[in-house]
């Protein structure tokens, strides 16, 4: 009797100390389903400077999960989630989608476990980056390593070699660690990186604060992802213009909803902008003559240089380029990144200049002719229309 009580108590010791491995239900880790969902599966797989072993033994307070789809590596340490009653119906959308790819999510769910949050993160990287696909008028096979011209990149992720990587934390502590150890840097904001021997942009987001709330964070993950999208576009040789990448990083978040994230460098605390309506804001700052013009917005040399009201007026070049100019975020876009010496190999230097040609050549415009020609398209689109 007394031997059966050590034997049960030394089982629930070993259980305590050894929680069982959990697995998805969702997915149950079975490969057919996997690939069915355009899933690759929960790992292992490269990660950051190492790989998700690595970094689950480095972080391994925090737990991670791992997932990797057709272009991304997702690691959480997200928490349940009890879904806020005004969010019910989007979200319930959203995840009537993935039940088409995992039956056994239940209808009508109030509360996401951790699993669940991070499928729902890789479908939303998914249609994020079939989305950047859809503005820049690319599909899947474009990118890859050629000889010849035109120069589309070292690989086949929009032109990067590796797949984008994209770590969402419950807190502040797994992310400081994490970005000391891989990268050597301290700082609380979202982190972008390049990891340049895999050829990955990562972005690293500590989820507190605002970003608790999923529509924020889900917000956010889409500025972040606006910023890798632009740099990795036909490969990351160079800093494409910050007011295009902070410009197209605000538009791509708005899709989402009315979050803005604002990005600064290293210690710097941004310039953030609080109106949540940026056309009637665009409409206030060009009546009192403080739109900042093309001309300005191609000097800015960092992000710390753009101000509160240059956020909202990047944003609204970009919108013009997207929505009022046929073709025109792709073709600006495609004449910076596509630029291409006589070895055929990207040319980052006097992107001023290259601007004002590509501008000149797609368009036929003068920056200031563009300028004009946005302001006139804005009185239109952004009048609220009874
Ligand atoms: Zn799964
Ligand atoms: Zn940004």
């Amino acid at each position: 009797m007394e031997e059966a009580r050590l034997i049960l108590a030394a089982a629930a010791l070993l259980l305590l100390q050894q929680p069982p491995a959990e697995k998805c239900k969702y997915c149950r880790d079975d490969p057919k389903i996997l690939s069915a969902a355009g899933l690759v599966g929960h790992g292992p797989m490269p990660f950051g400077k190492t790989n998700s072993d690595d970094v689950k033994r480095f972080l391994s307070y925090a737990d991670p999960l791992f997932l990797e789809s057709a272009h991304f590596r997702i690691a959480s340490t997200l928490e349940e989630y009890k879904i806020p009653e005004k969010d019910w119906k989007r979200m319930w959308a959203e995840l009537n989608e993935l039940r088409k790819l995992f039956p056994s999510i239940p209808p009508k769910l109030r509360v996401l476990d951790p699993w669940l949050r991070l499928h729902l993160y890789a479908q939303r990287c998914e249609a994020l980056y079939t989305r950047f696909l859809d503005l820049v008028g690319n599909k899947e096979g474009d990118f890859r390593k050629t000889t010849t011209r035109p120069y589309m990149g070292e690989g086949r992720f929009l032109g990067m070699k590796d797949k984008y990587e994209v770590f969402l934390h419950k807190d502040m502590r797994a992310h400081l660690d994490l970005l000391k150890e891989h990268i050597g840097v301290s700082r609380k904001k979202p982190q972008m990186w390049h990891f340049t021997d895999r050829g990955a942009l990562t972005v690293s987001i500590p989820a507190i604060d605002d970003l608790r709330t999923d529509e924020h964070l889900h917000a956010n993950v889409a500025h972040d992802l606006g910023h890798n999208f632009v740099c990795g576009f036909r490969h990351y040789s160079f800093d494409p213009p910050v007011w295009i990448v902070e410009g197209f990083a605000h538009w791509f978040e708005r899709e989402i909803c009315d979050y803005d994230s604002f990005c600064s460098e290293e210690a710097a605390v941004a310039d953030m902008y609080t109106g949540t309506d940026w056309k009637a804001g665009t409409l206030r700052i060009l009546e009192r003559g403080k739109a900042a013009t093309l001309a300005d917005l191609v000097h800015k040399k960092s992000f710390n240089d753009i101000g509160r009201e240059d956020h909202v007026i990047a944003w609204s070049k970009v919108d013009f380029l997207v929505r009022g100019v046929p073709q025109g975020f792709p073709k600006l876009l495609n004449g910076i990144k596509g630029k291409t010496d006589d070895r055929n190999l990207p040319i980052g230097t006097d992107l001023i200049g290259t601007q004002r040609d590509v501008v000149r050549a797609e368009f036929g415009w003068t920056f200031a002719e563009f300028d004009a020609e946005w302001e006139k398209w804005v009185r239109k689109a952004y009048v609220p229309q009874r």
